[in-house]
């Protein structure tokens, strides 16, 4: 049986009960300590409560015909948040018309009403932050007491503290879950560090009131973070941990569980015995990705999810609105040669794929289950020979689908094949294109060029396909220079209808990565390290260069913000940083000559 606890309390906190006992904690707050927040909804507080639940279920694309009254902003109460309409004004233009006008274009009252609502509820979790806990927010709960921290200590001193309102909710939910399936063996995954504490506090409650039942713990986090656990606490929440793809470690414990085999011939599984945490490892070939068959959503309330539509940013509205079926094309990477990437993980160093045939039948599996035609493929990077023959199995049984996902810009796409993807479905592709500079293209060891980027993102845009570049700042022996330039062919770029959507991220060194495992061929030392007991991941490094890169992020992508929009493309670089930065050595035409125009 699954369950979806992150969405129950969601749900619970986010109607008419859950904000009467918001507003009790509001209350509780001293009149001289109230923030705008809290003012404001107390102020309308009759008003919220009126039309939280039907704010959720026009969400949920439940109720759509409320998003009239949503538009005309007469409906929904507004709070602090709403201030941010004032940054969608076009700045050539600050008089001019609605923002909201602006920012959806003609795109009308649907999106409009849906981003309204969006606002709504970040107000909202921005009183539960100020009032019933500093450390909620939307998608992550608490995140720093996981994160690459090295001991158990914050989150057990966290654990012990008295629990919130949230907390509170939580553990009812999780009770309740388990009084209604009874199970013997709960598992929680917890796929980001922002995760963990309410899987604690879910394995607390369960512990509390049901000591034998048996709970384990996996996901992304665990897979990434605790490779070097040591902690025997964590095993009063846990009595097991494992690492890596699941099916064969959970098989190998529900073994165990019968009687069937001893603790030392489990598959990567952390367990506790006599007060020491053990590592056991029995080597076990994993089921084949062609074997693992199909993921069900089977008990899951699917039509309960929200849409929000947060950011305008094209790619991020595809994250977040709508609901789409995962899968993966293959089992990781088929390229892992990336140096600031987790190459050395399972999930991303063991390549695994399946024939097309397998593939579709698995996506006619999902529709036939969940009645939608949506896939976002959540592979690493897609391979192309997989996708082709995906799409050509596709289009042989003419199923109607759309799909995206994340594929590297390698010169394979080529018009052709990014012809055939369109027309089996695919809308939108990411890429990274990291910092556009062939130099640190190659140090990366990414495979690309910036010219070969230039032509198969053009290829994707022909076909009507929407384009999302990943950019990253910050990556060992990065100038100022060559972030001027990256900014001026990442201008280029979306000047030449190259791309539509970005996104600069800031490069952190992981202790997975080749970066990371050979500091030194990378110019970079890294800080020391204290001891282990619990979480590794990133690890922070000297580079000699100096630069200062968290001044320039942020005009990087304010840049790109505008360049979404239209907004300053044919701008020298240079207006988008403060101080003096030198002037870019990149040819103005050279996205142009890459492309045959110029
Ligand atoms: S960054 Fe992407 S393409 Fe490069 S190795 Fe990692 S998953 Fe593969």
């Amino acid at each position: 049986m699954q369950e979806d606890l992150a969405l129950a309390l969601v749900l619970r906190l986010f109607s008419r009960d859950g904000l009467e006992q918001v507003r009790g904690q509001v209350l509780a707050v001293p009149e001289d300590k109230r923030t705008e927040s809290l003012r404001s909804f107390l102020a309308q507080y009759d008003r919220y409560w009126a039309t939280v639940e039907v704010a959720v279920a026009f969400l949920q694309g439940r109720d759509s015909t409320i998003a009239h009254r949503i538009a005309s902003r007469n409906f929904l109460p507004e709070g602090p948040r709403f201030n941010a309409l004032e940054v969608y004004v076009d700045p050539d233009d600050p008089e001019g018309g609605d923002p909201l006008a602006w920012a959806f274009g003609a795109l009308g009252t649907l999106d409009r009403a849906r981003h309204l609502a969006t606002l709504y509820l970040n107000d909202l979790a921005d009183v539960l932050k100020d009032a019933v806990d500093p450390r909620f927010e939307f998608v992550r709960y608490a995140e720093s007491l996981a994160q690459s921290q090295p001991t158990f200590e914050p989150l057990a001193q966290a654990l012990a503290a008295a629990p919130t309102l949230v907390d509170s909710l939580l553990q009812t939910l999780a009770e309740e879950a388990i009084a209604r399936h009874q199970p013997q063996v709960v598992l929680l995954s917890v796929p980001f560090p922002g995760s963990v504490y309410g899987a604690f506090r879910i394995a607390q409650a369960i512990k509390a009131r049901h000591p034998d039942l048996v709970t384990v713990l996996g996901g992304g986090f665990v897979n990434t973070e605790l490779r070097e656990l040591k902690e025997p606490r964590v095993f009063d929440y846990f009595d097991y941990v494992t690492l890596d793809d699941g099916e064969r470690p959970i098989l190998a414990l529900l073994d165990h569980l019968r009687g069937k085999r001893g603790t030392e011939r489990l598959v990567r599984t952390y367990v506790r015995e006599a007060g020491v945490v053990h590592y056991r490892h029995n080597p076990e070939p994993d089921v084949p990705f062609a074997e693992v068959g199909t993921p069900t959503w089977d008990g899951l309330p699917i039509d309960r999810y929200l849409s929000v539509l947060d950011m305008l940013n094209p790619m991020h509205r595809l994250w977040s609105d709508g609901r789409w079926n995962k899968l993966t094309v293959a089992h990781g990477c088929y390229w892992k040669k990336c140096s600031f990437c987790d190459v050395s993980l399972d999930y991303i160093g063991r390549y695994d794929d399946v024939a097309a045939s397998t593939l579709v039948d698995r996506i006619e599996a999902v529709i036939a289950e969940t009645g939608q035609t949506g896939f976002h493929f959540v592979d690493e990077a897609a391979p192309p020979k997989a996708l082709r023959a995906m799409a050509e199995e596709i289009l042989r049984r003419k199923l109607s689908i759309s799909w995206w996902g994340n594929i590297r810009f390698e010169k394979t796409f080529s018009p052709e094949l990014c012809q055939l993807l369109a027309d089996s479905g695919c809308i939108a592709v990411s890429g990274g294109l990291e910092v556009a500079s062939d130099r640190l293209l190659k140090l990366m060891k990414k495979g690309v060029s910036v010219e070969q980027v230039a032509r198969v993102t053009q290829a994707f845009t022909d076909t009507g396909v929407l384009v999302h570049a990943y950019l990253m700042y910050g990556f060992p022996t990065q100038t100022v220079q060559d972030t001027v330039d990256a900014l001026e062919y990442v201008r280029q770029l979306f000047a030449a209808g190259c791309i539509q959507s970005g996104f600069f991220h800031r490069f952190s060194c992981t202790v997975h990565s080749p970066v990371g495992l050979h500091p030194e061929e990378y110019g970079i030392t890294l800080h020391a390290q204290p001891p282990i007991t619990f979480a590794r991941n990133d690890v922070g490094f000297n580079d000699p260069t100096g630069v200062d890169h968290a001044a320039l992020g942020k005009a990087l992508n304010k840049a790109l913000y505008n360049y979404m929009h239209g907004i300053g493309l044919e701008d020298d670089v240079r207006r988008w940083f403060h101080g003096k930065m030198p002037k870019t050595r990149v040819p103005r035409q050279f996205i142009d000559r890459a492309l045959g125009y110029a």
